[in-house]
């Protein structure tokens, strides 16, 4: 039994089940890792724990304590009436925080806005107001903040003061993907817990659970290419991008077989630039659907970074070949082709292009103009592949 039954971590289940067995956990909390690893399943585990009627008890013995590194392990019953409100996400003491919240604010100019961030608004109404309160049925009041570095410098300045004394019953636990967006002092006053990837055969078997009409293959490759984020493969399942990532292989390709040196690299880019172009404006259509406070142009950018990590992963394949780690290429439904590529894009020429896709990717939030990012990343890596082929001086 582990809290909120997540499986592969460890770490932050023995950090949380220890704080618990001494009765100090603490009262904010930060879990940070990658997204759809199991970071907010743990905080409303941990919320289920702290507002159960009955908490039950494990003793480990022998092995099984080595392994969980602790003698005692904590949950809820999962059965009294607050477990089950918490399972259903209507407990008045478990409050969920998120950036649209925003539409259930009172104030309508608040409601109007577009939920890009956890204004300072969103976070005095549904959190700080509502600390001070005394429990409604539970022993305690759980805050889980999603997304939290999403708050704003000012809506983090106003929680400092709650981070740092919150009231005895209260526990606040900020979930948070990049920790550099987070002020220094949100940071020092919470008690940081690392969550790691989950392994990709966890995840494989897991999305073949899931969607048992994708083909071995397919599940093989969102498996790898979601990089141990299980939240992030089913995202990728939902905007298809094993398709797309086909279509995308396929000039990725050709860039290495069919270069020619008598050739310009602009003209033979500009059915690519074309293509990537317009595969990212689908993409960050299916974005915008699923997230429709994100800008025309955000999305668009999004879908282009999309694009950029699925060339990326296939000029990893190169480093994957070269170093024998096969069981990680991601593309292994193309090894014929990243064998045959990898000959003549060596290691140094696939760093150095995945090093300008990722210089690409900066520009790119740094707001550069999409079409001239497309442009420049395609010509580097075109030069790239002509390297790669002409013979050796
Ligand atoms: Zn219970």
């Amino acid at each position: 039994m582990s809290l909120g039954d997540v499986e592969h971590q460890p770490y932050a289940q023995r950090l949380i089940q220890r704080a618990v067995a001494r009765d100090r956990v603490p009262h904010a909390y930060l879990f940070h890792g990658p997204d759809g690893v199991g970071k907010e399943r743990l905080a409303v585990g941990l919320g289920q724990l702290l507002l159960c009627s009955a908490p039950v008890e494990q003793k480990l013995e022998g092995e099984q304590a080595d392994e969980a590194g602790v003698e005692r392990l904590f949950a809820g019953c999962g059965v009294c009436e607050e477990c089950r409100a918490v399972a259903h996400r209507t407990h008045p003491d478990l409050h969920l925080v998120y950036r649209q919240l925003n539409r259930e604010h009172p104030d309508p100019v608040v409601r109007k806005r577009k939920a890009l961030e956890i204004g300072v608004d969103v976070l005095r109404h549904f959190v700080i107001e509502k600390v001070g309160l005394t429990p409604i049925r539970g022993r305690a009041k759980v805050f889980v903040i999603r997304e939290a570095e999403r708050m704003t410098v000012q809506a983090q300045n106003a929680l400092l003061k709650t981070l740092e004394e919150p009231p005895g019953t209260t526990f606040i636990i900020l979930l948070v993907a990049a920790l550099d967006r987070l002020l220094p002092t949100t940071l020092s006053r919470s008690q940081v817990v690392s969550f790691d990837g989950l392994p990709t055969e966890f995840v494989r078997t897991k999305l073949a659970e899931l969607s048992p009409d994708l083909a071995p293959d397919e599940v093989t490759w969102y498996a790898r290419f979601s990089d141990g984020s299980l939240g992030h493969a089913l995202e990728y399942i939902d905007d298809e991008l094993y398709g797309l990532n086909q279509r995308l292989l396929e000039g990725l390709i050709s860039m290495v077989r069919t270069v020619d040196p008598s050739t310009t690299a602009g003209r033979r880019n500009d059915g690519l630039v074309k293509e990537w172009t317009e595969e990212s404006k689908s993409l960050g259509g299916r974005y915008r659907k699923r997230d429709p406070d994100i800008t025309d142009t955000e999305a668009g950018r999004r879908g282009l970074k999309s694009i950029f990590q699925l060339a990326a992963a296939w000029y990893a394949d190169n480093l994957r070949v070269a170093s024998r780690n096969e069981s990680a290429i991601v593309n292994a439904n193309h090894q014929t082709e990243i064998e045959q590529a990898s000959r003549s894009v060596d290691v140094p020429l696939a760093i150095e292009a995945i090093n300008r896709i990722a210089r690409a990717e900066r520009q790119l939030d740094l707001n550069a103009n999409t079409q001239l990012c497309v442009e420049t990343l395609l010509n580097d890596l075109s030069k790239i592949a002509r390297r790669a082929t002409a013979p050796a001086a």
